[in-house]
């Protein structure tokens, strides 16, 4: 008898884009080509050493090396509470918290213990690529909602209103964005919590690229706005990103107790607990010392100028556009005016054809658009030196001047 895999459950889920070009280009580099990394969502710097010291001080202890409680250590609980207090500005009991592996662990817990089959999550696109396979594993059904460049990627209320039907049972925001950087307004989020006000829908609202904003953008969470907004509300977010420590995995959750409690329930069943000491190196970093700020001012301050390089390079590229993002780390570069192409007699049909040849033959590694449900576009990440950005650029201004209509 031959072996099978769950077809049903494999079926719904595709590795990941985002992922998969950034193994690649690592691959290709790894072979000697001079490849210039510009797909991965990952800070090029180091984690800073105030945190790296705080875990290294207590790594010999018998406790850092054991299980913890599936919620967390009392150290990170608190942190987190500490941390949701200040920046959400919500008091979440310690019952309301919850570390998990990674900010995608608390995604994924948060859907597989909210929604089921027959329910339907609503997702603004472009969304980060995992949004669609996690609800799809859990056996509901993505529903789309489509921003557009043309308006800074900000949401129509009216085609919000028309996604909500009797099935609704999640929506999903995360602003600021992956892939495109928008941030949406406070008065943005607050209107999309008041057409949920009653209902029986839950909000997830990822807020991992919360504090990389820029131009003054001023960052909102919904579970702040109300009573009823707090008490539907998940809130996701973690340390990947700001305090660049993506390989520690470890995520926040914070909501409701029953929602929370069905995760820690989840998390108790599949990985136990994030890694301990990890933990002592995420609590150290919430508490956000003079020092862990000033490391975190520092790289801020490196990705503002970058953005500016990017959006500079970027609109100097003939027909190609992109909307100034207010947060995150990436450009989402709207090529769809140049596709489909042809350079040197080979077509171009798309931007996955796009971002392959990009990297095949000029060794930069982007994310096509499609892989967020935003065909026509790439997204460049400029957690990237800016020597590695101004030669990306250097080759992706040559490509575009070698690309004539199909
Ligand atoms: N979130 C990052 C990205 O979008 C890391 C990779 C991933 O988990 O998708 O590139």
């Amino acid at each position: 008898m031959a072996l099978t895999l769950h077809t049903p459950r494999m079926n719904a889920v595709k590795p990941s884009a985002t992922l998969a070009m950034s193994a690649k280009a690592k691959a290709l580099a790894k072979q000697g080509a001079p490849v210039l990394n510009l797909s991965a969502g990952e800070p090029d710097f180091p984690t800073p050493a105030c945190i790296l010291d705080a875990a290294r001080a207590v790594m010999g202890q018998r406790a850092q090396h054991a299980y913890t409680n599936p919620r967390g250590t009392d150290d990170l609980i608190a942190a987190m509470q500490q941390k949701l207090l200040r920046e959400q500005n919500v008091q979440y009991d310690a019952t309301e918290v919850l570390s998990t592996v990674g900010t995608k662990g608390a995604l994924m817990l948060a859907i597989d213990a909210l929604v089921g089959p027959g329910d339907e999550v609503v997702l603004f696109a472009p969304y980060w690529v995992t949004y669609a396979d996690l609800v799809r594993l859990a056996g509901a059904t993505p529903v789309v909602v489509h921003t557009r460049r043309e308006d800074g990627y900000q949401p129509s209320l009216a085609a919000f209103d028309a996604a909500i039907t009797d099935k609704t049972k999640m929506v999903i925001l995360n602003s600021p964005n992956n892939p495109t950087g928008a941030g949406w307004p406070e008065a943005t989020l607050r209107a999309i919590m008041n057409r949920l006000a009653g209902t029986d829908v839950w909000v997830i609202s990822d807020e991992i690229y919360e504090k990389l904003v820029y131009d003054g953008f001023t960052h909102a969470s919904p579970a702040s706005f109300s009573d009823d907004a707090r008490g539907r509300t998940v809130y996701v977010g973690g340390v990947a990103k700001a305090y660049a420590m993506t390989g520690w995995r470890v995520g926040v959750a914070a909501g409701p107790k029953l929602a929370v409690d069905a995760m820690l329930t989840l998390q108790g069943q599949r990985t136990t607990c994030a890694t301990a000491l990890a933990q002592t190196a995420a609590a150290y970093a919430l508490r956000e010392s003079d020092d862990v700020m000033a490391a975190v001012d520092g790289m801020r301050a490196a990705y503002a100028k970058r953005r500016k390089l990017v959006l500079e390079r970027a609109r100097a590229i003939p027909g190609v556009q992109a909307h100034a993002p207010e947060g995150a780390f990436y450009v989402f570069l709207d090529v769809g005016s140049r596709l489909p192409g042809r350079r040197n007699g080979e077509r171009i049909a798309d931007d996955v054809a796009l971002a392959g040849r990009l990297l095949d033959e000029l060794h930069v590694a982007t994310v096509m658009g499609s892989a967020f449900d935003g065909p026509g576009c790439l997204r460049v990440s400029y957690a990237a030196s800016e020597d590695t950005l101004n030669q990306g650029f250097d080759r992706l201004a040559k490509f575009f001047g070698e690309l004539t209509s199909a």
